[in-house]
């Protein structure tokens, strides 16, 4: 699975969700670096893909909470 350039992970330095940047990615470890703080962090490849599902989920969560105005969306 490709890991885009821009990843939302939590910085430990900001202590909150900022796009970080792929440095380098080695086998299973990925090393990131915040684009605010330029705090490296070094983890996991899936570490970091569960943490973008989970933020892409939380993201859908407030948009559609954004738009929750009488517009429902049919499955
Ligand atoms: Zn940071």
């Amino acid at each position: 699975m490709e890991i885009d350039l821009c990843q939302i992970y939590t910085c430990p330095r900001c202590r909150m969700e900022t796009p970080h940047y792929l440095l380098v990615r080695r086998e299973e470890r990925v090393a990131i670096s915040c684009s605010r703080c330029q705090t490296t962090s070094l983890l996991e490849a899936a570490e970091l893909e569960n943490h973008q599902a989970w933020w892409e989920a939380e993201l859908e969560q407030i948009l559609s909470g954004l738009e929750e105005n009488g517009q429902d969306d049919e499955h």
